[in-house]
């Protein structure tokens, strides 16, 4: 999936600007907002490919309402992809640290599955 690769290259970049401007530590700290044709892949796989906490498919909100955020566009085979990147909306897990818990001091739902079936 080499379309996957540009992308994850892409976001990367972002990535490395948003923490050499101190908005996040690490790319879990992110949440990244795609607009195009990205094939058969979900927001979950795709979070989990890209690193980051979250992947917006619905588009990209306006850049008034985040915090901060960078944008890029990249062509792929299908045409062209809208990146933008945004701060975490999801609060840190307290079990497994990844920013994908629903609301401070939760776990996240994997974790909650996991703590739930022991
Ligand atoms: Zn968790």
């Amino acid at each position: 999936m080499s379309q996957i690769l540009s992308l994850r290259a892409e976001v990367q970049k972002l990535v490395e600007k948003a923490r050499a401007e101190k908005h996040i530590k690490t790319s879990s700290q992110v949440e990244v907002y795609l607009t195009g044709i990205l094939g058969s892949k979900d927001s979950e796989s795709l979070s989990a490919l890209l690193g980051v906490s979250a992947v917006n498919l619905m588009g990209i909100p306006s850049t008034s309402a985040l915090e901060w955020n960078y944008e890029s566009s990249l062509e792929l085979d299908n045409g062209p992809i809208g990146i933008a990147l945004g701060p975490a909306t999801h609060s840190q897990c307290p079990r497994c640290w990844l920013y994908k818990a629903e609301k401070e001091d939760s776990l996240c739902t994997r974790c909650d599955q996991v703590t739930q079936a022991t």
